[in-house]
């Protein structure tokens, strides 16, 4: 609650200064950034618009291939632009949604006690030899040699690492633990087919946080922990989620569940339980009987993207690497541990695939990169008076909800139509699209406020716009 307080008056502040600045030195904003004023306009956005399918898919190049509605869509808009295979230049707007999934992620992760470092990506290849892994993660595994032929991997995840760090302080007290370390950080896997956009790229975003307790009874509390705060995440962002029972595959340990989005183009096969509460990714199971373990009822079957996954790991990397704390009589023990992963390019993707129609950008509304976009009237048109009034609503928002400081949009395109411009927030998904049409110049003006996430289009006046917007929640 205290960092929460802290940060609110941390972003307070910088709101202040941001609008000093812009009075004070208007001009030289004008240039550098695409707010004129305290105003953000759209026709300043660097994002390539309104692409055609054929233009989307030449921009893949030769090998690419559009394989699922995110990938298309997020192409389409300009929140993505292909760099090379399964690695993407992530735009203005992604990134915004992405810092925001991360901002909830912190929340969620600091709430149980994890603590945030920042690991390099190179990682040497002693640690890895020393695991045999360097040799089990084969053609996967990106590597490269410095100029003293010293050889790396740019790091896939890092259960090496982080625990060669953790067994280099030698006086850990049981006292201290458990240990949460988490970092939100680029990860690099050489995919065979890279494919679905930022579904499964060779380089992604990865939340990996890794677990260090005294015990093995305080390591399966720290499991459940860790699954209670990504159920919750989840519940946060309005994703349907099931939590299954998962291979360990190449990370090894002794328990493993998957965080899954059940949708059909989903690479996973999952096998659900319709009448108790058994899941399990099929991998695990035993193909020639399909009934469920738990109440022998016929299990159903479905797809899913895989958005997190849990790992309890014991000693395998601590025993490895000599990870020890002083146990209460004083003696050497090895940290028991788990990892535990997030897709955070993955869950921007997913979250799209999932929420949205096929013509239509759907974010789950804590996440959507700006919260509200302003429609003046068409330059030139009957409507034209009531374009002022339209500044001044986006001047009078942000003031009213301070929240939304940084989150109105005004699309100034004013030589397009107000239908044209339409279509593109409809497209690009703003929770809230507000409209100033020939009912903006009644008295009291009436401004058309399209919601949405509840797809609903009312017409109200300032004061009714200022008290809908108030309950919109920002991170
Ligand atoms: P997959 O089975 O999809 O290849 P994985 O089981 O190899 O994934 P983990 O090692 O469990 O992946 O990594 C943790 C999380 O990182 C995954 O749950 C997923 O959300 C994300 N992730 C893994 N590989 C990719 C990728 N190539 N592109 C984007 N996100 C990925
Ligand atoms: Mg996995």
């Amino acid at each position: 609650m205290e960092g929460l307080v802290m940060r609110w008056r941390a972003l307070a502040t910088l709101a202040s200064c941001r609008l000093q600045l812009s009075r004070t030195v208007p001009s030289r904003l004008h240039h550098c950034a695409p707010a004129t004023g305290r105003r953000l306009l759209l026709s300043r956005m660097f994002q390539p618009q309104n692409l055609r399918e054929d233009q989307v898919l030449s921009l893949e190049g030769r090998t690419g291939e559009l394989t699922c509605k995110s990938q298309r869509l997020m192409l389409q808009v300009g929140l993505i632009h292909p760099a090379n295979p399964g690695c993407y230049h992530l735009l203005p707007y992604t990134v915004r949604a992405m810092e925001k999934l991360v901002r909830v992620i912190d929340e969620e992760m600091q709430a149980i006690g994890g603590q945030k470092v920042n690991m390099p990506s190179l990682s040497s290849a002693e640690l890895w030899r020393a695991t045999n892994r360097w040799d089990l993660m084969g053609k996967e595994l990106l590597r490269l040699r410095d100029r003293h032929g010293k050889e790396y991997c740019l790091g896939p995840t890092h259960e090496e690492a982080i625990t060669a760090l953790v067994a280099s302080q030698k006086t850990l007290s049981y006292k201290q633990l458990p240990f949460l370390l988490y970092q939100v950080t680029r990860k690099f896997r050489d995919e065979p087919r890279p494919r679905f956009g930022l579904l499964r790229g060779r380089e992604f975003y990865m939340k990996d946080m890794y677990t260090f307790d005294c015990s093995a009874e305080a390591a399966q509390q720290t499991y459940s922990l860790v699954c209670n705060a990504y159920c919750s995440l989840f519940n946060r962002l309005g994703l349907p989620f099931v939590k299954v029972q998962a291979d360990v595959g190449s990370i090894g340990g002794t328990m493993s569940h998957e965080f899954q989005l059940p949708v059909h183009v989903g690479e996973d096969r999952l096998a659900i339980c319709p009448s108790c509460s058994f899941s399990a990714n099929v991998e695990t199971l035993d193909l020639s009987q399909m009934n469920c373990p738990m109440c022998q009822g016929p299990l159903s079957e479905t797809k899913g993207i895989e958005v997190g996954h849990t790992f309890y790991l014991g000693t395998k990397y601590s025993s490895i690497f000599n990870a020890q704390f002083a146990n209460a009589h004083g003696k050497p023990s090895l940290a028991e541990m788990g990892c535990y992963g997030l897709g955070v390019t993955r869950i921007l993707a997913a979250a799209i695939e999932v929420l949205s129609t096929e013509d239509c950008i759907r974010w789950p509304g804590l996440l959507a990169p700006y919260q509200v976009c302003l429609i003046p009237p068409k330059q030139g048109s009957k409507e034209e008076g009531a374009a002022e009034l339209t500044e001044s609503l986006c001047d009078h928002i942000v003031k009213a909800v301070p929240q939304l400081q940084g989150e109105v949009l005004l699309d100034d395109r004013t030589h397009l139509t107000i239908g044209n411009r339409l279509k593109d927030a409809n497209t690009l998904g703003y929770p809230f699209v507000i409209i100033a049409g020939k009912r903006a110049l009644e008295d009291p003006s009436q401004f058309e406020v399209w919601c949405q996430n509840t797809n609903e289009v009312v017409f109200l006046t300032r004061e009714g716009v200022i008290e809908l917007l108030s309950s919109v929640q920002v991170v």
